[in-house]
């Protein structure tokens, strides 16, 4: 069985200006390498669109265990990486988690069977479409309008009728050609006309492919760009698994898979991959991918086809470093993007503690508190995203540092400042007042930005 990926990928990360040095940008420094590299957990809203509700075609309320199950599966495929099939042409380190995850928020069901139809023919009717009817032949059974449009007539084969009492509705074409002298195109049906009709007007038919489109987004969402909205719909003329993920904040699936949920989680495995801001393998996007990749359905091989998430192929399992990286770097930096992850939750139990003098050369949007230990020092030269409820906390006679850059809520909201204790607790209740109390150091314009007060 084949399934088709219908993909289209659209978005440009908007670059993000905050004050810091130029290497805050250096991508190399966001490869999740270690323990230490939070997790981006991006927020996943669940969208159903029944086409009626006693012909669902889709899924419906009593399945969320199974689109659970999907995105289980797909953070399975983010956690366990397995190493690439068709390598680079130079060594690249091969990381074995992406530290990407999806977490659904809810689920929203819906009933409307125009939003429903993502794939389906229909009569162009803008742009000047329908044609006015010159006249019907009805001895050749042609019929005939002003200008040339034999090209568009010609392919997909059938015309739709208007305004003809008899004649209306979708007819197959025999042929249709163009009398150049006389400017006019001629359309011979296959079938009868009946010659009691009148003229009326007339319009070639196509095949819409709206599953790249936001209407459905817009509409149920307005546009919202706080959560990464999966919205599952249908199409009634294409019976394949297909998606499209053109943005941060919307993937359409259409035609989902219901017998295969492995296969269906691999095609929401890829189409995610774009909505976080990777581009197929072909061409590469960065210079630790294959110079060459064949993007068709196939299996992975190491001669041909890789098994990269953004290839077509039926194994998809890997990414590079670079693509991974590029997607912390997105999550971490740029505040259009931190509001649909965790970072703008705070959490008590995401304290990072800071045990050793420490510089941070790359921005972080962290969800929890930082604690810098008794006599360590942490310095901060690129910004650091911190939610509303989460502190600084410096231990005795701990440092901070903020170097050319700012610590501040890129949520928009206001972040819980510094304080001051003699050992940290996570109760903070329970934490006693400094005896050598720490201190703040800015530098080269260094800023604690948008501090709670
Ligand atoms: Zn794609």
């Amino acid at each position: 069985m084949k399934f088709l990926f219908s993909t289209y990928f659209a978005f440009i990360f908007i670059s993000s200006s905050f004050p810091q040095g130029t290497g805050c940008h250096d991508i190399n420094r966001y490869i999740p390498r270690d323990n230490s590299s939070n997790e981006v957990i991006i927020k996943v809203m669940i969208h159903v669109v029944k086409k009626s509700e006693t012909d669902p075609q889709n899924f419906t309320e009593k399945d969320t265990s199974q689109i659970r199950e999907q995105f289980d599966l797909v953070n399975r495929f983010y956690r366990f990486l397995e190493p690439p099939t068709l390598k680079a042409d130079h060594e690249v380190e091969f990381i074995p988690d992406t530290k990407i995850r999806f977490v659904i928020q809810d689920y929203k069901f819906y009933t409307d069977s125009i939003l429903w139809d993502r794939y389906f023919t229909g009569a162009k009717k803008d742009q000047g479409y329908p044609l006015d009817v010159d006249s019907i032949n009805y001895k050749t059974n042609e019929i005939v309008f002003k200008g040339n449009h034999h090209a568009l007539f010609r392919k997909p084969a059938q015309v739709e009728l208007y305004e003809t009492e008899l004649n209306d509705g979708r007819h197959d074409i025999d042929i249709s050609y163009y009398i150049k002298s006389e400017k006019k195109t001629i359309v011979r049906l296959k079938n009868k006309l009946d010659p009691a009709g009148k003229n009326g007007k007339i319009s070639f038919t196509y095949m819409n492919n709206l599953n790249c489109a936001s209407d459905v987004y817009n509409k149920l969402t307005g546009g919202d760009e706080n959560y990464l909205h999966i919205i599952y719909t249908g199409g009634s003329e294409n019976p394949n698994s297909f998606g499209c993920g053109p943005s941060p904040y919307y993937l359409n699936v259409s035609n989902f898979n219901k017998i295969n949920p492995w296969v269906q989680a691999q095609t929401i495995t890829h189409e995610v991959g774009h909505c976080l801001g990777l581009a197929h393998t072909f061409p590469p996007q960065f210079d630790d991918l294959p110079r060459k990749d064949g993007m068709i359905w196939t299996p992975c091989d190491s001669i041909a086809h890789s098994n990269n998430f953004m290839n077509y192929s039926i194994c998809k399992g890997y990414l590079s470093p670079k693509q991974i990286a590029h997607i912390h770097k997105g999550y971490n930096t740029n505040p259009k993007l931190i509001v649909t992850t965790t970072a703008c939750d705070y959490d008590n139990n995401e304290t990072t503690i800071v045990r050793f003098n420490e510089t941070w050369d790359r921005a972080y949007a962290l969800r929890g508190n930082i604690v810098v230990k008794k006599n360590k020092a942490l310095t901060v030269s690129c910004l650091v995203s911190l939610p509303e409820g989460a502190k600084i906390i410096l231990e005795n006679n701990a440092t901070l540092i903020v170097n050319g850059t700012s610590v501040t809520n890129s949520c928009g909201r206001t972040w819980d400042g510094v304080v001051y204790c003699k050992k940290y607790k996570n109760n903070q209740t329970k934490m006693k007042p400094a005896s050598k109390r720490g201190k703040v150091v800015l530098e080269n314009n260094g800023k604690l930005e948008n501090v709670k007060g």
